[in-house]
Formats: structure tokens, sequence, C-alpha cells
């Protein structure tokens, strides 16, 4: 299986080495010719308005737009989230994202870098222990639509990992905190989808 980490720009190596871990075999895409190699791809945490900046330039946004359209599996950390969101509240100007995520997001919705924080999460499709959660300027889904489902909620109610068929997004970065679940849940989508450009 032939995994994806999409190497503009963020912690792109720290989703590389947790996918690795798994037995993946990744692929940094750069390039078009790259993404049509892989089966699923993560697209990892950093700054949204940039990525998609990168993703235009590099000719890759529409091509993974297709894909998405298609089926590719992706996930999306913190960034990531924010690209494959339908909607983003709080975009720069000009800021486009891939979509494929029937929610809206707003993006800086904890503040600061200052502002970051660890909490511990129930997700009930993983069990025990509970997920521990890094939030570094970390989104927010503020509207789930329809066609997609919360995995995730803070205690407040305020939802931040969700999954929509092949797609799944959390607001937080389980790759750097040593859980392994959102990787594993994601590999077996890919495995199961079978995607092929
Ligand atoms: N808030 C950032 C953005 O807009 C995301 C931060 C992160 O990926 N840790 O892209």
């Amino acid at each position: 299986m032939s995994v994806g980490v999409l190497a503009l720009q963020g912690d792109f190596r720290e989703h590389a080495d947790v996918l690795r871990a798994l037995g993946a075999d990744v692929v940094h895409v750069r390039r078009p010719e790259e993404l049509a190699r892989v089966n699923g791809l993560v697209i990892p945490g950093g700054e949204s308005s940039v990525m998609d900046k990168l993703s235009r330039l590099f000719g890759l946004a529409e091509p993974l737009r297709a894909a998405v359209r298609l089926g590719l599996p992706v996930y999306g950390t913190c960034a990531g989230l924010i690209m494959l969101a339908d909607r983003i509240l709080d975009g720069i100007e000009g800021q486009e994202s891939i979509g494929g995520l029937d929610i809206a997001v707003r993006r800086n919705a904890f503040g600061s870098q200052t502002a970051s924080f660890e909490t511990d999460l129930d997700i009930p499709q993983f069990g025990e222990p509970p997920v521990h959660a890094a939030f570094i300027r970390a989104p927010v889904v503020e509207t789930v639509g329809p066609k997609a489902t919360a995995l995730a909620t803070l205690a407040d109610g305020r939802c931040v990992a969700v999954t929509q068929g092949n797609l799944l997004g959390t607001s937080f970065h389980p790759e750097i905190t040593g859980e392994y679940r959102f990787h594993e849940y994601f590999l077996r989508t890919v495995a199961s989808a079978g995607f092929n450009a």
C-alpha cells in the first residue's frame, strides 16, 4: 500500500514516521505524478493558507480535488483538516480549500500559538485509553453538515474530528503524541478503498 504525505509545508515528516512504523510505503507528494501513484494521502499540520498557495503553485490543487471526488482516502490534521473543509469561515483573502468534507471550520478558533493546549478525548470507536490530543493554533469544526459525521468533541461540545466516506479530519495532531489509532483507522480505509488513480 502506497500512502502519500503532502510534503509542501508543515509536519509531513512526523506523519511519514508514524505511517512507516505502521508498515506503509510512504511517498512524499509534491507533484501531480507523485499524487497519481498513491492509494491514500495525509495532509499534515502547518499553515493552511501557505499550503493552499503552494498546492496551486505546484499544480496539485486541481488533481487533488479530482482525486478526492473520485474517492481517494485522505486524512487531514489541523491545517490538513482546513484543506479538506468545504467552507473556511476565517480564511485569509482568496484562500481556497480542496474540500470534500461537508463542514465549516474556523481556522484559529482557540487563539494564537500561545493558546495551544493538550487534552484527553473520549472517542467511542477507539475505546480505552482516551486519545491524548495536542491542539496547536488549532481549528474547530463549527458546522457539521448532513454528509459528515462528528467523531470527537471537546468537553464543551465543540467538534474536533470528523469522517465522511474515505475522508478523515482532526483539529489536533496525533502524529506528535505517539497516538497511532487515527493512522491505523486511516490505513484500514486505504486498504478497503483500494483506490488507484
Ligand atoms: N491555524 C493553522 C492554519 O490556519 C493550522 C495550525 C496547525 O496546523 N497546527 O492553517
